[in-house]
């Protein structure tokens, strides 16, 4: 069941995730050449605590992580590591939750390292580019496959896959609600979209294949040919006041 918010719950859901944003803020401090995921990890957790607010991937399901941190041809729910060293021309996927006064922020980014390939940069801009189409069909009215057909159009106009297996979700009191909202679907079908409605947007676009596997540590997910992958993500809200994305970092 759809879980509406009320103006107040909304208020405090802008607040998680503000801490949410903030958090990928540290993250992209953070990273740089030589640096471990796991240290990336490690000053996001305490940057979330320290605003009193706790890491929602922190034991969700069993991940040991306080973020997902995954490179390259990772796709998501990569495992913050010791071993795992950042290198000039990486690209790393950071996706972060805060829970904060009962509700959850959840938003990625995709960040470089160094200086990366003029395709990692493009692939990048055309992931941010869907997010922007998905969260222009976020009106009263319209429907969550208008989200998913935009979002699905945009980056087949760059000549890219988006993941199918993987998709956005509610976000409430719980990391993941209903509605499910994937990145494909057909316009004016699915849920329709009104006041109250909390959703993360979230296009995974890969360059070659949408199609991904899952490595044998049981969580990190690859795209099947080896080729790049980028994630960006937001939690959104529709309000009184019209569509609003919750984690901003201001
Ligand atoms: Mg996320
Ligand atoms: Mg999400």
């Amino acid at each position: 069941m759809i879980q509406l918010k009320n103006s107040a719950q909304l208020k405090d859901m802008r607040d998680a995730g503000r801490i949410t944003a903030q958090a990928l803020l540290v993250a992209e401090e953070a990273i740089r050449e030589g640096v471990s995921t796991y240290e990336v990890d490690a000053k996001i957790r305490n940057f979330i605590e320290k605003c009193g607010a706790k890491p929602s991937f922190l034991g969700l399901y069993g991940f040991p992580g306080s973020a997902c941190i995954s490179i390259n041809d990772q796709v998501i729910h990569g495992i913050p590591s010791k071993k795992v060293i950042l290198r000039e021309g990486d690209i790393v996927k950071v996706d972060v939750g805060a829970f904060f006064h009962g509700f959850h922020g959840d938003s990625a980014r995709t960040f470089p390292v160094g200086n990366i390939s003029d395709e990692a940069k493009r692939l990048i801009e055309a992931t941010k580019h869907c997010f922007e189409c998905g969260f222009e069909q976020v009106k009263e009215g319209n429907r969550v496959g208008d989200i998913g057909n935009a979002v699905e159009s945009c980056a087949k106009s760059y000549g890219y896959s988006v993941v199918r297996k993987y998709i956005g979700h509610g976000v409430g009191r719980d990391v993941h609600e209903a509605p499910d909202v994937p990145n494909f679907g057909t316009a004016g079908r699915g849920p329709r979209l009104c006041r109250g409605m909390a959703i993360a947007i979230e296009p995974m676009i890969n360059v070659g294949t949408g199609d991904v596997k899952e490595m044998p540590d049981g969580w990190t997910v690859l795209t099947l040919d080896g080729k790049l992958s980028a994630h960006y993500e937001n939690t959104v809200a529709l309000t009184d006041e019209g569509p609003i994305i919750l984690t901003d970092p201001n």
